[in-house]
């Protein structure tokens, strides 16, 4: 375990098979159909490449990413989030999922998913590894969420603290030192 992780949360084997889980949800209800996998850069990619290859080929799957930034802080309920690179196809017509790391307060994937509808795709709905409902403070429907977590700052894969931790195979509690000396 990484010296600045507290506690392991949700090791390499238990995110395997949720995510096996997850995607044989998405097979049974996207059979048949096209589906355009939207992946928010950077948290969402590890859990994206896993759970595109846990999806049967009995669904038309393609990739496309968004990158968002969110201003404003944390105590204001409706923040500002600009799109910092956009999607390279437009969605209109089609069936949209949008694959996210963590909603948190909702912010970005409030606004994501209301910009998303607006181009005019056939539905637009989200997958998130992680769920913090603790903290939300602008209303976002999951439609799958991997795992329900209490207010923990954690990092791993693909979430970050300073750009650090990606690589993680496991989710885990980052230690308040970490931020404390920061
Ligand atoms: P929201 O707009 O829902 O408040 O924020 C979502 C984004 O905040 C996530 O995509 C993620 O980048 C970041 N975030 C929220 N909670 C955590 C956390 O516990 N750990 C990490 N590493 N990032 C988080």
């Amino acid at each position: 375990m990484h010296q600045d992780v507290k506690e392991i949360l949700y090791s390499k084997e238990e995110l395997g098979q949720r995510i096996a889980e997850l995607g044989a949800e998405i097979s049974k209800d996207y059979a048949g159909e096209s589906v355009v996998l939207v992946g928010v850069l950077k948290g969402a990619i590890v859990f994206f490449t896993d759970l595109a290859r846990a999806i049967d080929d009995n669904v038309d799957v393609s990739f496309d990413f968004i990158s968002c930034s969110s201003y404003g802080n944390s105590t204001v309920s409706t923040g500002v989030v600009r799109i910092l690179k956009d999607l390279d196809r437009p969605v209109e017509g089609k069936h949209v999922l949008v694959v996210e790391d963590i909603v948190d307060t909702g912010t970005t994937l409030h606004y994501l998913l209301g910009n998303l509808k607006s181009r005019g795709a056939k539905s637009v709905r989200l997958v998130a590894l992680l769920n913090k409902p603790e903290r939300r403070k602008v209303p976002v429907d999951v439609d799958y969420i991997g795992f329900t977590v209490p207010d923990y700052f954690v990092v791993g894969f693909g979430l970050d603290y300073a750009e650090q931790y990606r690589q993680l195979p496991y989710i885990g509690i980052l230690k308040e030192s970490v931020y404390e000396e920061a």
